[in-house]
């Protein structure tokens, strides 16, 4: 690989093998490599986080786990061969504990966000059973209890809002759990830019003896980079993805407090998973690594200097943005009252037109179906990889609005 890139690499290896597939690897890294990404959900990893995406494990199967491992007894693989994968597993499972500075047991196998809180949810609850947690029309995400997902077919939902000012309304999370007695209270969001209140969570769930989780699938990364704080001690279980603010590849993790171990681990495997994906287990571990190090904490810093300067550029420019401003890598634009001739589809599709990519969002109190919406989401964690200071992101929160300026309303 002298002197060349992974994408180059990886070309010149394709076109021989499979020459449509190497040009749509080709136009992916050019498409990447020229927008303007500001999708919140997403971020740029290192090449070695995709060099070990793409190693030799990619085969390799490891039904079970790591037989050392002492808090879950767990008995070990029910594969030959995994001496390698075993000390990589539990490589991996260090360094994330060494991230959050926590003692709390880790899964590392769970293959998406989504497959994290499957499992979690089955660790610890039963079809049927009681969960408390924000919906997807408020910033919550569809595993979060949304109808059309496994979580709102296998479990009793009800959902605590948020006030007028877009905040989580924590009194009506504390009404809605003595009423409701959930057996389980969630906190966390797909879309939601103020900080979490975990202590009063963690009061709340006290309170009505459910277990508390925190799906911090988007906030992670700066609460590994210490910008954000943290649910470790508070929290029963945690799950997060590995590729938003964390910046890995796309994947899931699972922390729990030590007693919770057995039930997490064989949750994942063998109630909601098969072998796991030791490729991506490596990557993890690379991310995991790069978490660790002095500039991790620089970019997460920057994260937040940047959407706090991006945001405060839209609302100089008269946007009204959800709560009025951001404490973390992202914030809501509301068109409903400022623009109420745009859709968040609209100016999704005319931004993609411009090189700029984000995605249409619902706002508190909704009025249209969620593929129109009224709103947008922005967020700078990707850009920030890519080394955009603050004044690049006012010169691009500039650039949406004139692009917007420009939407005929019959468009
Ligand atoms: N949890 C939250 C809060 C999310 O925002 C997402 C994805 O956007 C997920 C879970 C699911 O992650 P995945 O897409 O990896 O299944």
């Amino acid at each position: 690989m002298n002197n060349l890139t992974l994408e180059q690499y990886i070309q010149a290896k394709m076109v021989d093998c499979d020459p449509e597939i190497a040009a749509l690897i080709h136009k992916e890294d050019e498409r990447e490599a020229n927008v303007i990404e500001l999708i919140a959900s997403e971020n740029f990893p290192s090449e070695a986080v995709k060099m070990a995406a793409a190693s030799s494990f990619v085969a390799k199967y490891s039904e079970g786990y790591p037989a050392k491992d002492r808090l879950s007894g767990n008995k070990g693989r029910y594969y030959g061969g995994c001496v390698v994968v075993d000390e990589l597993e539990e490589l991996c499972c260090n360094r994330w504990r060494q991230v959050f500075n926590t003692d709390y047991h880790v899964n590392v196998q769970p293959h998406s966000g989504s497959s994290a809180n499957l499992a979690a949810y089955m660790s610890v609850l039963k079809a049927g059973d009681k969960i408390l947690a924000m919906d997807l029309n408020n910033g919550g995400h569809l595993t979060h209890g949304s109808a059309a997902n496994f979580s709102g077919k296998l479990f009793d939902m009800a959902f605590y809002d948020v006030g007028a000012d877009g905040f989580i309304d924590y009194e009506d999370v504390e009404r809605k759990a003595r009423e409701f007695k959930p057996n389980l209270i969630l906190a966390g969001a797909s879309a939601y830019s103020r900080v979490i209140d975990f202590e009063r969570f963690a009061a709340i769930a006290k309170e009505v003896g459910a277990y508390f989780m925190v799906d911090m699938a988007h906030i992670a990364g700066l609460i590994a980079g210490g910008v954000h704080p943290s649910p470790f001690g508070l929290a029963d279980i945690i799950t997060t993805t590995t590729h938003k603010t964390l910046r890995g590849t796309r994947g899931g993790l699972i922390f729990a407090k030590p007693e919770l171990a057995k039930k997490v681990d064989s949750a994942v495997f063998p109630c909601c998973q098969g072998g796991p994906l030791q490729h991506i287990i490596a990557a993890k571990a690379i991310t995991a690594a790069e978490a660790l190090r002095p500039e991790y904490k620089e970019y997460a810093k920057n994260v937040i200097i940047n959407t706090k300067a991006m945001c405060d550029e839209f609302i100089r420019l008269g946007y009204e943005i959800v709560t009025g401003g951001t404490d973390n890598h992202l914030f809501l634009i509301d068109f409903s009252k400022t623009h109420p001739h745009l859709t968040g589809k609209m100016v999704q599709e005319e931004l993609d037109k411009n090189g700029i990519t984000l995605n249409k969002n619902c706002v508190p109190n909704e009025q249209r179906k969620p593929m129109e919406a009224s709103g947008v989401r922005v967020g700078t964690a990707a850009m920030t990889t890519k080394g955009y200071k603050a004044e690049d992101f006012v010169k691009v929160a500039q650039r949406i609005d004139e692009i917007i300026r420009n939407i005929k309303p019959e468009a």
